[in-house]
């Protein structure tokens, strides 16, 4: 549905406003356009108490790098944030104005670029004790969550054909436990090429992860008829979570998508341009591969292209 408005209008408006949507804000903002930055608060890695690998911030906790961010964003005039969140986004029909989009109380923004940034939510396994560990000793990712527990007892959780590989990665930090939950059974072949590579593997449904607050200390498994229940020391989980966007905005936009092995994400050309013209997308929504080193690369292709766009037309 298309809509009118009258209030304040922007160069671009910017959906998201984590490691992706503050990049493309900057390149936008030393090009000195009127960028508007609507954020709900909610980054995907606030369950981590700190975030690895980022160049020159390795180790800091993710919240206060993003903090830093919008400090030095906000030096820049042409900056507006908005605390909310985003509900519907449509092509406005009056002239001048490409994009009208509006938040959940209500209020309507309106812009001729819109670049969308509000990245992805994680779909966890339903396993007794594993949400509350989540970033903490339950992981996604060895890259940004591996050191820390090198040479320690860890385990993968059976997620798709692909787990076979995803164990025999996460085993070079520490000795690896393929944890199949009662799911599936590996072809004969792959099961004796996994243990020869000195990697085990359980068959049994897991009945609960063990360990005092957020800290693993094991995976119990449920008891096999008759016998006693076990557990398997572990220091750390590795569990690939299916992710959707956290936002249906690209959806209603008419955005093309892709299937990656995660899940859904939202097709880009080289500028970050989606399959609709004016609208821009960057970071976990449009990748396969996340991290927030390549979320902020993608949002200053974003913040570019969007700012060519307006240069150029599109
Ligand atoms: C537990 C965990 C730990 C991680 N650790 C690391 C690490 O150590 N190193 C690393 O490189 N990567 C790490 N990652 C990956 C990293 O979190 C992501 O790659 C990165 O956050 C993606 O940035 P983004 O800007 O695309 O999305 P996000 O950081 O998820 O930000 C999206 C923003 O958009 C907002 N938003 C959503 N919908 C709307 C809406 N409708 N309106 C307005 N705002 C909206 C959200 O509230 C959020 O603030 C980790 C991920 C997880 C899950």
């Amino acid at each position: 549905m298309a809509t009118t408005t009258t209030t304040p209008t922007y160069d671009v408006i910017v959906v998201g406003g984590s490691f992706a949507g503050l990049s493309a804000a900057m390149q936008l903002a030393r090009a000195r356009r009127r960028v508007c930055v609507v954020d709900a608060g909610q980054p995907r890695n606030r369950f981590a108490a700190a975030s690895h690998g980022f160049f020159g911030q390795d180790g800091e906790p993710p919240l206060a790098m993003i903090a830093q961010a919008r400090r030095k964003l906000a030096a820049y005039s042409t900056v507006t944030f908005v605390q909310g969140t985003v509900v519907s986004a449509t092509a406005a029909v009056h002239s001048g104005q490409d994009f009208a989009v509006a938040l959940q109380g209500g209020e309507q923004l309106a812009a001729r670029k819109l670049v969308l940034a509000f990245g992805v939510q994680d779909g966890l396994p339903e396993i007794a004790g594993l949400r509350e560990r989540w970033g903490a000793t339950v992981l996604h990712c060895p890259y940004c969550h591996g050191y820390e527990f090198a040479g320690q007892r860890l385990g993968v959780l059976y997620h798709s054909p692909q787990s076979g590989m995803h164990a025999q990665l996460i085993a070079d930090w520490g000795p690896t436990t393929l944890f199949l939950n009662g799911e599936t059974t590996l072809d004969r072949a792959e099961h004796e090429r996994l243990l020869a590579l000195g990697i085990a593997v359980e068959t049994a449904r897991i009945a609960a992860l063990e360990g005092p607050g957020q800290a693993l200390t094991g995976v119990r498994l449920q008891a096999a008829e008759g016998g006693d229940a076990r557990v398997v020391p572990l220091a750390a989980l590795y569990v690939a979570s299916a992710t959707r966007p956290a936002s249906p905005l690209a959806e209603q936009l008419g955005c093309a998508f892709d299937e990656g092995p995660m899940g859904p994400y939202v097709r880009t050309d080289a500028n970050k341009m989606t399959t609709v013209p004016g609208v821009y997308a960057a970071g976990d929504l449009t990748l396969m591969r996340h991290n927030a080193t390549l979320a902020s690369a993608e949002g200053v292709l974003a913040g570019t292209g969007a700012h060519q766009a307006l240069v150029f037309g599109v």
